[in-house]
């Protein structure tokens, strides 16, 4: 029942059983046996013998299968936002608020893009040839995601590659493959070829490994951790494979002196807490100028004390669980690390009281007086922590701002427009966000500087990662000895 190949849910065959679970509860949702080399080998011998029809059917076929597909997701939205929320431990009001809205906006947007895909321009650059530059799709795309948003980061890897008439196998988390496997199934509900999309639900070296060094495999699309992703593109290196990388964030939240502190402080609790702060854009280094910095972290910390912990099926709760006892057990002894080596924590920092203990809950945490080379500061805790730091002058929000390997978001808070057009050019980033931190949208890219990677999901720009470009030069002379023959030989 986890992997889905050439149409057909089934088990994979690696021996090796596993119970997905609900984070929030510990109740086991499905029990099965994972995928392995095997099943890879069947899904991407799958997704080769599609390619042929899906990279040659016309953009309006490709398009209209997509809008159906948009349709299936939408009938099933209830069913896709309570499955998410289950497996990822989410609260539903996050699942059905954004993962699922938000994914079936991404899969209406790709179905249109799908028909405005074209090469930028033709003309006789040469005099006497007329240039052509055609896009086409690449092969079989293999994709690995991670579990923080496992639905949209799914449609994030399949929705521009099957645009551009690529087929994929899609690898989820081992943890979170309940909505890739019904996404793949609606796909088909839609029309879309059997072997279009492929689902192998494995470990990382198990059956990530094998997916993403199969020498069919054109293309390697990779969203995860960056340690993980180092050791991916070597491998993509030494095969030569094209690589797309997203990867950790580290998103500095940067407050100048004549922000809106409250504006500020709610953007604060809310970017760093959506998704339990498991969320790679997440805000997780606040700077704030020191006139406002005092009032902001007791605003920040009084705002936090209103975050609601609780069941995740609950419309009420605010935050739910981590994705495992083992994520909630970093982000606890990061806390305590930072806590050992003099910084203040300020609210959180404990597993709460009661049955949410006894599941991966962590309180929402706000942390000060931490030096900026901690750990806690420079690098990816993925959890419900907020780091705050003063800062004093603009020169050094910015330098402070980029102190880190990473450089996948940020933002910047202020009223004057002289600041915000500098820390729009100067951050390191991907995205930059002015007066707002966490929004995406469709039309947008999304994608890192830095250690947070290359390449681009969503948007058009999505399509310089899935299609090669290649250039066609036609003759229009039809002479037989062409001019620049004579720098070989002149004919005679
Ligand atoms: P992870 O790197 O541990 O795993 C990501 C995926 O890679 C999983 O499917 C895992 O099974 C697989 N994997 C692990 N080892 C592998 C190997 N040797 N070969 C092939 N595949 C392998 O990351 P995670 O803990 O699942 O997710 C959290 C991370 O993802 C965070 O660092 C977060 O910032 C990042 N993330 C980035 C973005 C982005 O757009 N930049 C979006 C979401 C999450």
């Amino acid at each position: 029942m986890q992997t889905f190949i050439a149409g057909k849910r089934r088990s994979g065959t690696s021996g090796e059983e596993f119970a997905v679970a609900n984070p929030a509860t510990g109740e086991t949702l499905a029990t099965d046996v994972l995928a392995g080399p095997e099943d890879v080998e069947e899904a991407v011998a799958a997704a080769r013998a599609a390619f042929a029809e899906w990279s040659r059917a016309t953009a309006a076929e490709r398009s209209e299968a997509m809008l159906r597909w948009a349709d299936q997701v939408q009938a099933r939205a209830e069913e896709f936002a309570r499955a998410e929320s289950r497996n990822a431990g989410k609260p539903i009001k996050l699942t059905r608020g954004f993962d699922v809205p938000g994914t079936i906006d991404n899969i209406r947007f790709f179905a249109g893009a799908a028909r405005n895909l074209e090469g930028r321009a033709a003309g006789e650059y040469s005099g006497e040839h007329t240039s052509v530059i055609r896009r086409e799709p690449i092969g079989v795309v293999g994709s690995v995601a991670p579990w923080n948003y496992p639905l949209q980061m799914a449609a994030w890897k399949v929705l521009p590659a099957v645009a551009a008439g690529n087929t994929i196998v899609l690898k989820p988390s081992e943890l979170t493959p309940l909505t890739s496997v019904m996404f793949a199934e609606a796909a088909r509900e839609a029309g879309i070829p059997d072997g279009v999309v492929n689902i192998v639900t494995g470990t990382g070296p198990v059956a990530g490994q094998a997916l993403l060094t199969h020498p069919d495999v054109a293309m390697v699309s990779f969203t995860g951790s960056t340690a993980v992703g180092r050791r991916v593109a070597a491998q993509a290196a030494g095969l030569v494979k094209r690589v797309h990388l997203e990867l950790g964030g580290k998103a500095p939240f940067v407050v100048f002196d004549d922000a809106d502190p409250e504006a500020a402080a709610r953007g604060a609790v809310a970017g760093a807490l959506i998704n339990a702060g498991q969320d790679c854009t997440a805000a997780t280094r606040a700077y704030v100028q020191r006139p406002l910095y005092e009032a902001f972290v007791a605003r920040v910390a009084e705002l936090m004390d209103g975050v609601r912990l609780g069941p995740v099926d609950d419309p009420d709760t605010d935050m739910g669980s981590l994705i495992s006892f083992r994520q909630r057990d970093k982000v606890a002894g990061m806390v305590e690390d930072a806590r050992r080596a003099g910084a203040t924590v300020v609210r959180g920092g404990r597993i709460p009281d009661g049955p949410l203990g006894r599941a991966a809950y962590y309180e929402p945490t706000l942390i000060t007086g931490a030096a900026q080379d901690s750990a806690v500061v420079q690098q990816e805790i993925f959890g419900p922590v907020l780091v705050c730091l003063p800062f004093d002058t603009d020169d050094d929000a910015l330098r402070l701002a980029n102190d880190t390997p990473y450089g996948l978001a940020a933002s910047a808070w202020t009223t004057d427009v002289y600041r915000a057009g500098r820390a729009s050019r100067e951050i390191q980033a991907g995205c930059v966000w002015i007066n707002d931190h966490i929004p995406i949208i469709s039309e947008m890219p999304h994608g890192g500087y830095k250690s947070s990677g290359f390449g681009k999901d969503m948007s058009a720009y999505s399509f310089d990662e899935y299609t090669n470009v290649k250039h066609v030069m036609t003759d229009i002379t039809g002479a037989r000895h062409r001019s620049w023959h004579d720098v070989v030989f002149t004919g005679r």
